[in-house]
């Protein structure tokens, strides 16, 4: 059985001195899904094809000619197109669809000899808070399998938490890689907006998409970002910014300015022990020397609301391509073009999926466009002058990543408004385009993993893992 790793670094020690082969870790990881396939985070995983790239990458490690991310294993959530294999959102109606072309992310870290194990559960098209929404079943926390993972990437965090590989990557739309980190207890970055492309990346909702990594190291995270970040021309939302070796400029921090939003202390809907987790890293940053203060922030109620009008209507627009048509799922009791339509699309989409269909075709139509959709804009745009003005100031926002810590299955299946409440705290980074990670801070006392989360300036990455490294020692 392979050994839990919580770096490449780790395994590469291991490499370098002849203790492990790509090939045997591979073979381990495989057992470990194997033994863990009762926590349902894979949709497939790509066995025989691992171990074969696998055995490429030991040539090329022996010749000297290996890539940076020669010897990770790596599962990608399965909503991000790999040549030749399928992909699904898990969605019945991608079911049996496959790729045509690599997104640019997947091509990159196969280009740096990143072995991949297999395609993570997810929820559908990534619409989801606890991984409950999929069409192949919820996927079960390694701490307690009468709990989510958390979502929507939970099988992509599940896959790195009961180490069926080193690192995942899931996407991040409104929280999507940081809130499952935080409930499997790693790491989850949501790089800026325009940081990687998103080529080959399944749309939910463009304007807030983004591929992020879910690891056990910062200096995991920085890899993965440096390889996948920068300029595409496939995708016209990058920033033509220089993309640094975040990995190799890893370094203390100085002291910083730490603003934290005041009710994320005071307000009875977040869970007294995560209130308790954050008071005292408040405390360890000040006596530490740090500036640590509560800033209101007098728009927070509204970012809910406003993150999922403009989530609903952009994925309104962008599920339209899946009609029976072109590709995926075609019902057949079709008769004609209409029926093929209706019923390909009820038959192909699950229910929440649905909701946000109906729902963002609504704020989109005429006669409600101005009064919902025009309207969160504006708001979104309030939140964005907000949140800058902060950073005039601050260097960074500290905030839980979650209300709550993983809860268990089907508790909040039956009122969708409740799960959509709870991404309060990650939507702000989503709505302004801002950077920002989820740092695993130790278990509750039922032993469940609690996330805290830090928000930077666009672009300033580099500082956000240089802070992220210091904290976790705290
Ligand atoms: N929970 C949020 C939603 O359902 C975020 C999902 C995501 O980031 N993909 O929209």
């Amino acid at each position: 059985m392979v050994k839990s790793y919580n770096s490449l670094n780790e395994i590469k020690s291991e490499l370098a001195i002849g203790e492990i082969t790509v090939e045997k870790l591979v073979k381990g990881y495989l057992d470990k899904i194997a033994l863990n396939a009762h926590l349902n985070a894979f949709n497939e995983v790509f066995d025989q094809e691992a171990l074969i790239c696998a055995k490429k990458v030991d040539v090329r490690i022996k010749q000297g000619t290996a890539g940076k991310l020669a010897g990770m294993v790596i599962a990608i959530k399965d909503n991000i197109c790999y040549k030749g294999h399928k992909v699904s959102a898990s969605s019945k109606i991608l079911k049996d669809f496959t790729s045509i072309y690599s997104s640019t992310v997947v091509e990159r870290i196969l280009a740096e000899d990143a072995v991949i194990i297999g395609r993570c559960n997810c929820d559908e098209f990534g619409m989801g808070a606890a991984n409950e929404n999929s069409y192949f079943g919820p996927v079960k926390n390694y701490a307690d399998v009468t709990r989510v993972s958390g979502g929507s990437s939970g099988g992509s965090a599940v896959a790195v938490q009961a180490g069926m590989c080193l690192a995942a990557l899931g996407t991040d739309t409104g929280g999507s890689v940081r809130q499952p980190a935080s409930f499997c207890g790693l790491i989850g970055l949501k790089p800026t907006y325009g940081r990687i492309s998103r080529h080959g990346i399944i749309a939910y909702a463009s304007s807030f998409d983004q591929v992020g990594p879910i690891t056990k190291s910062i200096e995991d995270a920085a890899l993965l970002l440096e390889v996948m970040a920068g300029p595409d021309e496939y995708d016209g939302t990058l920033a033509n910014i220089k993309v640094p070796a975040y990995s190799e400029h890893i370094k203390p921090s100085s002291t910083k300015k730490i603003a934290y939003i005041q009710e994320s202390l005071s307000s009875p809907g977040v869970d007294k022990e995560i209130k308790n987790t954050l008071a005292a890293y408040i405390d360890k940053l000040r006596s530490d020397g740090h500036v640590v203060k509560p800033i209101a922030f007098e728009h927070l109620d509204y970012l809910v609301p406003a993150y999922y009008i403009l989530a609903m209507a952009e994925a309104s627009s962008n599920l339209s391509r899946y009609d029976g048509v072109h590709y995926g799922y075609r019902s057949p009791s079709a008769s004609d073009l209409q029926s093929t339509y209706k019923r390909s699309r009820s038959e192909g989409f699950g229910k929440e999926v649905k909701r946000r269909i109906m729902l963002g075709a609504f704020v989109l139509s005429a006669g409600y466009y101005d009064a919902y959709y025009a309207k969160a804009q504006k708001v979104r745009r309030l939140i964005k002058d907000k949140t800058e003005e902060i950073f005039k100031e601050y260097d960074f926002i500290l905030v839980p990543t979650a209300p709550e810590p993983a809860f268990a299955i089907g508790k909040n299946e039956k009122d969708p408004v409740v799960t959509y409440l709870s991404d309060i705290f990650t939507v702000q980074a989503s709505l302004t385009g801002a950077p920002a990670i989820s740092l695993p801070c130790g278990n509750n006392n039922k032993g469940l993993p609690l996330g805290l989360q830090l928000i930077a300036r666009h672009f300033e990455e580099q500082e956000l893992l240089n802070f992220s490294k210091y904290f976790l020692k705290l």
